[in-house]
């Protein structure tokens, strides 16, 4: 399976996510105003194919990135407890 069975790169941007025309500098801002209708700004579109593997494959990386998020949370909490605990330490 090649990569260009799951994707294909937009011809109205030709890959750029970008309206052909356009200019890409200033703010990021003004860029995502200006990106591509028909790609979202991806310079890509899934094909049939990549629309099934990505539907499969969503779940997990969901999974996944909530695993990451809880990680994270965890350790600011953490961390958050430690300090205020220092916090209050500190003004007795
Ligand atoms: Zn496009």
């Amino acid at each position: 399976m090649l990569i260009s069975d799951i994707k294909r790169t937009c011809e109205n941007c030709d890959g750029n996510g970008f309206k052909a025309g356009f200019e890409e500098c200033g703010s990021i801002q003004i860029n995502l105003k200006k990106s591509c209708p028909f790609c979202s700004g991806r310079g890509y579109n899934l094909t049939e194919l990549g629309e099934n593997l990505w539907k499969l494959f969503m779940p997990m990386f969901n999974d996944m990135v909530k695993d990451e998020i809880n990680k994270k949370t965890n350790v600011l909490n953490q961390n958050i407890e430690c300090n205020s605990k220092k916090f209050v330490s500190s003004r007795k």
